[in-house]
């Protein structure tokens, strides 16, 4: 992981911004930007040298894992101990905060420390933007957790039958994860079997599996820190007609939106790709989310693969093609891969088979 260079590169863009430091406090932000983990932290981006306040429960952690900055750690709430620093400095006027994950009180403690001649500046995605295009190092940690992800779907589907419950499908799959040598899970399992296959986000529940439906899980795993996100659908009992045509014009558009993935590429594009297979199959007002979206250190980062959306691919990127349809009380069907972006075309990471499944 190339640190010294994310560092370079947020002061560039903080000079871009006009701003003479940064108060980064979303914990993945934090890591990306010197490997630190631990849940309370902030990091000061300001030269001659970043500062990392945290408190006494990581003075080991934060030892062993920032690589930059200098440590400091505080008796009080990091955000003071930030402002106060700042606050002394006559280098810093306009201070960059991040509006989307500073809360209301964080920018009072913060605030609260800094003479008037210093602004807070909100700003909106400065890390995330660094974060979208994947260093080689972190690529090959995403296909590892993909891997693992990927290899957890055979315990779960040899443990569907009707009957058991949606949540005993994902205890299997969670189980397995960390028997895999998981971190955790990306994202609270979903297991969504019969009608409830048509709640887009089904989260496992106590509901036992009918005896004919479809069956979707969507699960990933944090292998080294990275996630993996993925989705197949299996169909429990002799699927009928309409179902398995329902099924093919989702994989078609999956396939679709996969083709259209390739550097220069206008992220709405790829939703068009999907979304106009299932507008020809008659199902486009079923599918009710967009495409897809970066995948890393978070189980959803930018880009948002949405209609519309103007966002260029970039080389380097990481992204998930997941087009659903949810038809009200018969069910849903979603197919996910996770996908590198590469000059040619996507990379796919996921190797499942996309056959629909018969339990
Ligand atoms: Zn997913
Ligand atoms: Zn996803």
């Amino acid at each position: 992981m190339n640190y010294a260079l994310r560092q370079r590169k947020l002061m560039g863009v903080l000079s871009e911004e006009r701003c003479d430091a940064m108060v980064v406090t979303h914990p993945a932000n934090i890591a990306y930007l010197c490997g630190f983990t631990g849940s309370a932290g902030v990091l000061v981006a300001q030269l001659p040298r970043w500062i990392l306040y945290t408190d006494g429960r990581y003075t080991e952690q934060a030892r062993q894992q920032v690589k930059g900055p200098r440590v400091s750690i505080v008796k009080g709430a990091p955000l003071a101990a930030a402002g106060l620093s700042l606050g002394k400095s006559a280098a810093a006027v306009r201070i960059a905060i991040e509006a989307d994950h500073l809360t209301v009180a964080g920018r009072a403690a913060l605030g609260g420390q800094l003479p008037k001649r210093v602004r807070l500046r909100a700003t909106s995605g400065l890390v995330e933007s660094l974060r979208m295009i994947k260093e080689p190092e972190e690529i090959e940690r995403i296909r590892a957790a993909v891997l693992a992800g990927s290899a957890l779907l055979d315990r779960a589907i040899a443990v569907i039958r009707p009957g058991a419950s949606e949540i005993s499908v994902a205890a299997e799959l969670e189980y397995a994860a960390r028997q895999a040598g998981a971190d955790g899970m990306s994202f609270d399992t979903i297991v969504a079997a019969g009608a409830r296959s048509a709640l887009p986000h089904g989260r496992a529940s106590q509901e036992p599996i009918p005896g004919n439906g479809f069956v979707v899980m969507d699960f990933g795993v944090i292998l080294g820190g990275y996630c993996s996100d993925m989705t197949r659908t299996v169909h429990v009992g002799p699927p009928g007609a309409e179902m398995c045509a329902v099924y093919d014009a989702v994989l078609e558009a999956q396939l679709a939106g996969l083709d259209a993935i390739c550097a220069g590429v206008e992220v709405g594009k790829v939703d068009q790709a999907a979304r106009q297979v299932l507008r020809r199959a008659g199902l486009a007002r079923f599918f009710t989310h967009s495409t897809g979206h970066g995948v890393g250190l978070e189980i959803h980062e930018p880009p948002r693969l949405a209609r519309g959306g103007a966002d260029i691919l970039q080389a380097g990127m990481v992204v998930t093609v997941e087009p659903g349809v949810y038809i009200p009380g018969k069910g849903g069907v979603r197919i996910e891969d996770m996908a590198v972006v590469g000059e040619q075309g996507a990379e796919i990471l996921t190797p499942s088979s996309k056959n629909l499944i018969t339990v």
